[in-house]
């Protein structure tokens, strides 16, 4: 089968290393891949709650709507594609400590597993959502947000889907440090 297989460019890593605090480098070993390449399916996944993607150690599988080979120039698929990579790759973070191998993926997919079937009994149908580990992922899309709105609204025109499409770094290293030393002593607004 073919495989393919996307990596952030280096625009995308410096916004995600910027509002997730994950380092580039890692940022830099993490691959994208279309679903159909996907041997796991994983039922509790709702695409209601900003499902789309699943992320199995430092590999993200995504849904034919996020196939980054597909995006185009198109702002409004890079801003949702955008804010759920700020999501994902905070799993890539906690599957960091079991390793990336078959083996350490194996052991991340049975941690994450038993975290929803728990979740699942103390939150019911709010299991994804609720799951401290999905909580914790979360906080980089809702910081990307944050960093948004702060500066024009977490909108598809925002220059920022721009620059990850044109992957200009010196325009995102700017507006990065800039945004950095206006909100670094805020505290999130949720
Ligand atoms: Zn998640």
């Amino acid at each position: 089968m073919e495989r393919k297989e996307h990596r952030f460019n280096e625009a995308t890593r410096a916004l995600l290393a910027a509002v997730t605090g994950i380092p580039e480098d890692l940022l830099g070993r993490v691959s994208v891949r279309h679903r159909r390449y996907n041997w796991l399916h994983a039922p509790w996944y709702p695409a209601s709650e900003g499902g789309g993607g699943l992320t199995v150690g430092d590999r993200i599988h995504v849904t034919p709507t996020h196939d980054p080979a597909t995006l185009g120039n198109d702002p409004e698929r890079w801003l949702r594609w955008a804010l759920l990579m700020a999501h994902e790759v905070g799993h890539v973070r906690q599957a960091q400590r079991f390793g990336f191998g078959t083996w350490g993926r194996s052991l991340f997919v049975l941690w994450a597993t038993k975290n929803y079937i728990v979740s699942f009994f103390r939150n019911g149908r709010a299991a994804h959502a609720k799951a401290p580990f999905e909580v914790d992922a979360d906080s980089g899309r809702k910081e990307l947000r944050r960093w948004l709105e702060f500066s024009g609204g977490c909108r598809a025109d925002h220059p920022v889907v721009a620059w990850l499409i044109a992957n200009d770094v010196p325009a995102m290293e700017r507006w990065v440090a800039s945004s950095h030393a206006s909100l670094a002593s805020r505290k999130p607004a949720d």
